[in-house]
């Protein structure tokens, strides 16, 4: 977007608004994400912009490793540079291997596909069901061979996968490690126990849609002294980003508040555009939508990272509370137009990370109706290797969730 074509877009909304504000109905500002970043963490990011001196320190980051170990109920955990990042340490720490196999669902982002295709794992897709849409038990089990080592169980939209204790048995069973993608599920529970501690690993990422965020960054956690271990010689083998990386970050932290966030975003989101449009970063990059490892890939949490990372971990389970009461808002306008409600299964507390709903395929492809709700909603698993476009063949649940899962924002004004 040209400088003129931003400001002219920006002048259009503001004058909106004042019209609005002249007759005195409300503002339109629509959700555009529910993002965790505040007041708080942007005042941190100033003080860390300030302060390169201190951003290769170590003391910041064992300590946000620590306090979210113990946060999760998990005894060792690792921090990284993204989920994807963490994911690619656990894939490491289990000593796959190419040629090994893994089962992973045919509904997930291609940064997930790609941490296995780089150690050269053959990939081998089940399909998902379609109450919490997680793996399908039944699917899964057809699919799972001799060759195969290790099994990609994920808690979609914040919900504890349905066949959670299940599968993890099963694995077990055939002497399959397990790892659990926990990057919309920080923080839920299934009998009392955070997700992430029934497989031998799991991750959770930071990225900026997110529980909570670092902008971009990710943890590895396992129970296993051995499997931590070998997460921390990984970790040990990767560097940290570069002072120039790193202040980038922060700035896209800058961005992105005043872009998603900030109570003027209705005014300040273009010209932010406009002022940082240099240094904005995008999670997934074209090089990764091709199956390629961007230079930057295997890094590790910088201090400056850790440090929003703790302040954000401080309101995990305030930002959770929120969302969960949210949700039941999404629950009733599902009841009132005759869509089902997503499946909570016994014994466990989701965190509604979003709200999934699925509704008649022509209510996806049209969203206008969404518009009087005053939200913007979710454009998650576009595809069933989000956001990359294509088909994976043998996953016709997951085929229906592209087609017609729509999914609320819960972090609502
Ligand atoms: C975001 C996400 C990831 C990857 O996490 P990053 O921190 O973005 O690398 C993995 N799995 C799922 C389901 C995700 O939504």
């Amino acid at each position: 977007m040209s400088k003129l074509v931003s400001l002219i877009h920006c002048a259009g909304k503001l004058a909106r608004n004042m019209g609005r504000l002249v007759t005195g109905r409300p503002l339109y500002i629509p959700e555009l994400t529910a993002m965790t970043l505040e007041e708080d963490d942007l005042r941190l990011v100033d003080q860390l912009l300030r302060e390169p001196g201190r951003w290769q320190r170590g003391e910041p980051v064992s300590q946000f490793q620590e306090e979210f170990g113990r946060w999760n109920g998990s005894r060792f955990a690792y921090a990284f540079m993204g989920g994807r990042v963490a994911l690619t340490a656990c894939i490491r720490a289990l000593g796959l291997q190419a040629g090994d196999e893994v089962v992973i669902p045919g509904y997930t982002c291609v940064v997930v596909r790609n941490a296995f295709a780089f150690e050269g794992i053959r990939i081998v897709y089940a399909d998902i069901e379609l109450d919490t849409y997680g793996l399908d038990y039944q699917d899964l089990v057809r699919k799972t061979g001799k060759d195969t080592k290790a099994i990609l169980l994920h808690h979609l939209y914040g919900l504890v996968a349905r066949d959670t204790a299940r599968i993890v048995e099963f694995a077990a069973s055939r002497g399959i490690k397990v790892i659990e993608d926990c990057a919309h599920a920080t923080g839920a529970t299934l009998d009392r126990r955070r997700v992430g501690n029934f497989g031998d690993l799991a991750f959770y990422s930071f990225e900026i849609s997110k529980v909570i965020t670092t902008f971009s960054g990710g943890m590895a956690v396992t129970n296993d002294p051995v499997l931590a271990g070998r997460l921390a010689a990984v970790q040990g083998e990767m560097a940290l980003p570069s002072p120039e990386r790193i202040e980038r970050l922060l700035l896209n932290v800058k961005y992105h508040h005043l872009a998603l966030k900030h109570r003027l975003k209705w005014l300040l989101a273009d010209l932010a555009f406009v002022r940082y449009k240099k240094a904005i970063l995008l999670s997934t990059v074209q090089e990764e939508m091709e199956g390629a490892k961007p230079a930057w890939y295997e890094q590790t949490m910088p201090a400056p990272l850790a440090r929003l990372g703790l302040n954000q971990l401080k309101k995990i389970d305030a930002l959770n509370g929120r969302r969960t009461a949210a949700a039941d808002r999404w629950g009733q306008w599902a009841d009132a137009h005759g869509f089902g409600r997503p499946v909570v299964i016994e014994g466990s507390r989701p965190v509604f990370l979003r709200y999934p709903v699925l509704v008649a395929q022509e209510m996806k492809q049209d969203q206008r109706w969404a518009e009087k709700l005053d939200i913007v909603l979710g454009e998650w698993f576009v595809s069933q290797l989000h956001p990359v476009p294509g088909r994976i063949e043998g996953c016709p649940n997951a085929e229906i969730a592209v087609a017609r899962c729509i999914n609320f924002p819960t972090l609502l004004r």
